[in-house]
């Protein structure tokens, strides 16, 4: 347990080290920018992981949907072979 000061209202708080905890006197998070900035970077990983997947309309042609679906396990396939050869390079003695 210790003392942050608040960056919303300026007064002394306890808090437990956890970003995530909130001003006594405000309640407010204590995490304040840094909280806002890492959420953000969170979303943003999310995001990137989410591209490089197709998206799937459903007003999309069959064929068009299956070339699609097609393509993403393509690349997942093409993902785990590379991410197998770099555990493989890695664990490899030497
Ligand atoms: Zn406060």
């Amino acid at each position: 347990m210790s003392e942050k000061r608040c960056p919303h209202c300026g007064k002394w708080t306890t808090w437990t080290q956890n970003l995530e905890d909130t001003c006594q006197h405000c309640h407010k998070s204590l995490g304040g920018r840094y909280l806002v900035e890492q959420k953000e970077r969170i979303r943003k990983d999310q995001e990137k992981k989410r591209e490089w997947i197709f998206k799937i309309n459903q007003k999309d042609h069959p064929i068009v949907s299956f070339m699609k679906k097609a393509a993403n396990l393509f690349y997942f396939v093409f993902f785990m072979i590379v991410s197998f050869i770099v555990w493989l390079i890695a664990a490899l003695p030497g």
